[in-house]
């Protein structure tokens, strides 16, 4: 009868046993817990710019309060006519070849469209290259789509660039596309151009597609120049992404974009598929694409945070001295974004699991860092630190991390 039946209990679906988000998993559930409980806790773990001061440009959100009420209704699929206009003159001042209106998607953030992205391409078995340490969303989705993510190493001792030799060994008969992350979100790179060609020539050699996350294509410093890699290969079939989110400091609106470029002829089919998924999807947020044109091409407030005495370039500055002064750390300089990914040395605190590491210094000090793991980086020697907080907050969390590893022994 009814009674004797055994409850029925819901589990998550297979496809997620593979999927790892870590940037808001355990150690941040546990840091929730305790700011419940009352404790104040030092947060470095999120790539949010609002909550640290920064503001989007006033005339932004006041063009958004200007096109609210236009805004009320769905837009065409992939996006808004004005805003996708301003994307193309953005895509065209990098440079990118063979660019038409109709290869330009917005999204609600680049978030959206490299699970889309993913989805659209990828049978089960599929493989595709992505970095380690990766922005950990991109393994996530190539694995969500019944793909398999192949990490190729970026070398630390080479300002963290790509390893070209390890990502040839890592091709194989089932590898369909390269993914890069330049700038990179957990080390803070900033590939040059020479990088860059010779892994447009492994794509051109192995025939590979090549998605580049170019989010924080604003924020570079020292002067240097960013080079989107879909410039360097007209020849080739390239989807590029970046978005607002960082380089307008209004990660909340939700808004990013892609722009395919090169050989479109070789992917009509799979352009077919990001079409279909797209219209499924209606259209992303309608006034944060309103305010696309405005952004791109008014105040680069940005511009300010990233020379000398702005903002983001003086906390680089402190955050790199500082880690590099901790006896068991080390820490290679970024050039771009606002992420440091420091080493630490393992066999003087016997660390054997980063994530406990982690836990540890959010359960001793209250600072919450993201461990190496949460990047797909397989060794538990590194740690991510967002510095968009003050200098003085900086200072006070550099207290932390000294007075935590002068006892600590895992
Ligand atoms: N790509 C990289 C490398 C990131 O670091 C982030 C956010 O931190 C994203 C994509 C997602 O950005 P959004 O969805 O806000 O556009």
């Amino acid at each position: 009868s009814e009674e004797h039946k055994p409850m029925r209990t819901f589990t998550k679906s297979h496809k997620l046993d593979n999927v790892l988000y870590d940037v808001r998993g355990p150690v941040v559930d546990e840091a929730d817990r305790m700011e419940a409980a009352g404790t104040h806790i030092l947060k470095l773990n999120i790539g949010n710019p609002a909550p640290f001061g920064f503001r989007t440009p006033d005339e932004v959100v006041y063009d958004m309060a200007q096109q609210l009420s236009d805004t009320e209704g769905y837009s065409p699929s992939k996006g808004l006519f004005t805003a996708r206009k301003a994307i193309m003159q953005y895509a065209q001042l990098k440079n990118l070849p063979n660019v038409s209106i109709d290869g330009i998607y917005t999204g609600n953030g680049v978030s959206e469209l490299i699970n889309l992205s993913m989805s659209a391409l990828l049978d089960n078995g599929d493989e595709v290259l992505v970095p380690a340490p990766d922005y950990p969303l991109w393994t996530a989705c190539v694995n969500l789509a019944g793909g398999t993510a192949v990490h190729y190493v970026c070398d630390e001792e080479s300002e963290w660039y790509p390893d070209i030799d390890d990502m040839k060994a890592k091709i194989t008969d089932k590898t369909k596309a390269i993914v890069i992350i330049n700038p990179n979100n957990p080390t803070g790179a900033l590939y040059p151009k020479e990088v860059l060609e010779q892994i447009v020539q492994v794509a051109r050699e192995h025939q590979l597609i090549i998605f580049s996350d170019e989010i924080y294509d604003r924020l570079v410093m020292d002067g240097l120049t960013h080079t989107s890699i879909a410039s360097l290969a007209p020849d080739l079939f390239c989807v590029t992404f970046s978005g607002l989110s960082k380089s307008h400091m209004i990660a909340g609106y939700r808004v990013g974009w892609m722009v395919l470029s090169g050989n479109k002829r070789i992917a009509k089919d799979y352009i077919e598929g990001l079409n279909m998924l797209t219209n499924m999807r209606i259209c992303s947020n309608v006034p944060a694409q309103s305010i696309v044109q405005t952004a791109l091409g008014g105040h680069q407030s940005v511009n300010d945070y990233i020379v000398p005495g702005g903002r983001i370039y003086e906390q680089r500055n402190y955050i790199y001295e500082a880690l590099n002064s901790i006896p068991g750390v080390s820490a290679k300089k970024p050039k771009a974004a606002f992420y440091i990914f420091p080493k630490i040395d393992v066999k003087k605190f016997n660390i054997t699991n980063d994530e406990q590491f982690a836990l540890d210094l959010l359960r001793d000090e209250h600072l919450l860092v993201v461990h190496g793991g949460g990047f797909n980086w397989k060794n538990p020697d590194h740690f991510r630190v967002v510095y968009l907080p003050r200098i003085e907050v900086l200072k006070d969390a550099i207290g932390k991390l000294t007075d935590f590893l002068e006892y600590y022994h895992q």
